[in-house]
């Protein structure tokens, strides 16, 4: 083999694991497979297709089935799909395998949600990236302290900026990257950590489109109410929040912390983490 091809499979190999943990495995499975199967029944001109089909296939079957049944064995769990209030903000978190917590984190979330529904009845609670389903120090690329088990972002609650009404709708489809910026008379930690030479704590404003901002408004009630729910569970250690929407929202729990200039704004979401 060519040496440009196999430093090839290795980039590629390497690009799966970080970006979903099993995609590197799914790409070794699929080069040991697709000799046997897709040469013997693939066309020449439908060769790609086949061999695109046979790896999506391998890689759900694995992602979606065989790991929710391993994880459990290194003390994680899925987060879940279909629950009513308690949902992934994108189908990519979990196709992607970004959706794994210790058992104790998921009641925390669950009861969360369930209680934010039960005091506005309609809310659904939408969870950002948790960890991967294997090995602890193993970090869920660009969250580096995402990789124990016990790391959880939850997306904020918005409003329709022509109504005031509650929406499902989020500004972002990624859930990051479309802030609520401080405004007059607020800490502007943004600006001082960019200020310092921080270059990345805003950096997902760069690569996340903005033209759904104007259009969604903080809820400022639901959000700070499950953000002092989670405050308030035994389990949680610390919630990082921006210190402008700390003080907006008059949190004054002490496990409500700041998380400093090294990470990444949090005034997109809210981070918890169990101890
Ligand atoms: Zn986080």
């Amino acid at each position: 083999m060519p040496i440009l091809k196999v430093f090839l499979h290795i980039l590629i190999f390497c690009i799966f694991t970080l970006i979903s943990q099993i995609g590197g495995i799914v790409y070794l499975v699929y080069l040991l497979l697709s000799p046997l199967i897709v040469r013997r029944i693939a066309i020449v001109k439908k060769y790609r297709l086949f061999g695109f089909i046979l790896f999506a296939g391998i890689y759900l079957v694995i992602s979606l089935i065989i790991v929710p049944l391993i994880a459990p064995i290194f003390g994680r769990v899925p987060l879940p799909l279909f629950n009513k209030h308690l949902k992934p903000l994108t189908v990519a978190t979990v196709l992607l395998n970004r959706h794994y917590l210790k058992p104790q984190l998921l009641e925390v979330a669950k009861d969360a949600s369930n209680e934010i529904n039960r005091m506005y009845p309609g809310t659904v609670t939408y969870y950002l990236d948790a960890n991967f389903p294997f090995f602890n120090g193993f970090s869920l690329i660009p969250h580096l302290s995402h990789n124990d088990g016990k790391k959880l972002d939850l997306a904020f609650y918005y409003l329709l900026q022509n109504n005031s009404e509650y929406t499902l709708q989020h500004p972002s489809p990624i859930g990051y990257g479309v802030f609520i910026d401080p405004v007059k008379g607020e800490q502007d930690q943004p600006q001082r950590c960019e200020n310092q030479g921080y270059w990345q704590y805003g950096f997902m404003e760069q690569i996340v489109p903005q033209w759904n901002k104007d259009k969604f408004i903080l809820d400022s009630r639901r959000t700070k109410s499950l953000t002092m729910l989670l405050a308030s569970h035994h389990s949680i250690e610390k919630i990082f929040i921006e210190p402008h929407l700390k003080q907006r929202l008059g949190l004054s729990s002490p496990k409500v912390r700041y998380h400093g200039c090294r990470a990444v704004r949090h005034d997109d979401h809210i981070h918890i983490q169990t101890k």
